[in-house]
């Protein structure tokens, strides 16, 4: 069998219409002589009725707190209703399809609900109806933990899904249908005139994803490069060829296009954050203090970024939402943060800025021509990231955009 796993996100499931593009894409698979297994999202997006979000506000409405494994139960509906749906789409246009729930596609996971890991992939039973023809249609986002509970994967989930089913079935290829024609150089609701990516490496694009680029979730791009599973990211609705994600660019010389010399690749951006500054008195056990500082806020499970340590002072950025609690922990250990609410985070990514001097000039060159402070920064081997204030997060993507010539 040659295996491709496809994969479609809320918007491309959501009307009739767009369910009859899905189906020509399944049939097409066909055609050319592959096995599909199609992963689906639940069907639209906040307000929809059968929405991830539609879910979690029914619930929060009604009771404020609702328990991680109960809301797990209750958001796992979304992609089961379109799994089934999908099917009986399938199904009235004579593709024989057959629906399974995470849990039922094999697809093993711990017990953090809201925000589980996929342990293992025992895909027996889906092969056994792929052998007899079928097209197995996949509730993505979700599976059972190995006492049979439902739980669910986290934002972005389903393409977890369709990459660790991708890897366990050893597929050709991993595409991820979206509203969006492929991995562009930054978001095109920011950046209308992005270009689209045509092939990328894995590394810049587990990057791309964790600093914020949500068109895939960083998981999924893990997976698929620890089996060397190729990605690719396109449109349901058109016909472009997408955003190829491999091993290598060198790998790719079948793309003459593509650009090898170029140094950043994309420009990323993550809203809702808070800068913290905690000053830290100049005092004997001053080591001990500072271990205690960060052991306290992950054992409050806070994750922190952008962090700069001096003898004097500790700063750094976590989301806006844990702001609060960070306040909570670092008060109790007779600190006195200061915490800055309403900053942002913008990163530029490229491989090919590896070794090449004065990329960060050019970025703060961008960011200070468009009036944009930057509160404090972080980089690594291929990420360079600003903190921001949110009011300046979209000038600050487009003038770093424009700096470093993404549109051509
Ligand atoms: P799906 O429901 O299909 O998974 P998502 O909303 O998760 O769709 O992802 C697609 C969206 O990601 C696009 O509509 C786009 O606004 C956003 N996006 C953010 N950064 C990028 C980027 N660099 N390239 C393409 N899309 C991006
Ligand atoms: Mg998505």
């Amino acid at each position: 069998m040659r295996i491709i796993v496809q994969k479609f996100g809320g918007t491309s499931v959501a009307t009739a219409e767009r369910r009859a593009q899905v189906t020509s894409r399944v049939q097409h698979a066909l055609d050319e002589g592959y096995t599909p297994v199609v992963v689906v999202s639940a069907m639209g997006r906040a307000g929809d009725p059968y929405a991830t979000d539609t879910f979690i506000q029914m619930a929060t409405s009604i009771y404020k707190e609702t328990n991680p494994r109960e809301m797990d139960m209750l958001i796992g509906c979304g992609e089961l209703i379109s799994a089934v749906i999908m099917t009986n789409t399938l199904l009235a246009q004579g593709v024989p399809a057959v629906a399974f729930t995470g849990g039922q596609a094999g697809i093993v996971v711990d017990k953090n609900f809201g925000n589980a890991s996929i342990l293992r992939v025992n895909p027996e039973h889906m092969i056994q109806e792929m052998k007899e023809g079928k097209v197995p249609v996949v509730a993505g986002f979700q599976g059972w933990t190995e006492a049979g509970e439902i739980a669910t994967l986290g934002r972005g989930g389903s393409d977890t899904s369709a990459a660790a089913l991708g890897a366990a079935l050893r597929a050709e290829v991993v595409e991820i249908y979206t509203d969006v024609d492929g991995i562009k150089t930054a978001d095109p609701r920011i950046v209308p005139e992005a270009r689209t990516i045509d092939v990328t490496t894995y590394d810049e694009i587990v990057q791309m994803a964790h600093q914020g680029a949500k068109v895939i979730h960083p998981r999924a791009v893990e997976i698929a490069m620890r089996r060397g599973v190729p990605l690719r990211v396109k449109s349901t609705f058109d016909e472009s060829p997408g955003t190829l994600v491999t091993y290598s660019i060198e790998a790719t010389a079948a793309f003459p296009e593509v650009r090898l010399d170029r140094i950043i690749t994309g420009v990323t951006h993550i809203p809702a954050m808070a800068r913290v500054v905690v000053a830290t008195p100049d005092q004997e056990d001053e080591a001990d203090l500072e271990v205690e500082i960060f052991r306290s806020l992950a054992d409050a499970g806070i994750s922190v970024d952008l962090i700069n340590v001096s003898p004097e002072q500790k700063s750094f950025a976590i989301p806006e939402r844990l702001a609060d609690r960070a306040e909570r922990v670092l008060t109790s250990l007779g600190l006195k943060p200061k915490i800055q609410r309403g900053c942002a985070k913008v990163s530029v990514v490229g491989t090919g800025m590896r070794g090449v001097p004065g990329v960060m000039a050019n970025v703060v060159e961008a960011l200070r021509g468009a009036g944009v402070k930057i509160l404090q920064t972080a980089d690594s081997h291929i990420t360079i990231s600003c903190l921001v204030r949110t009011e300046d997060m979209e000038r600050a993507v487009r003038a770093l955009h424009q700096q470093f010539e993404l549109n051509r």
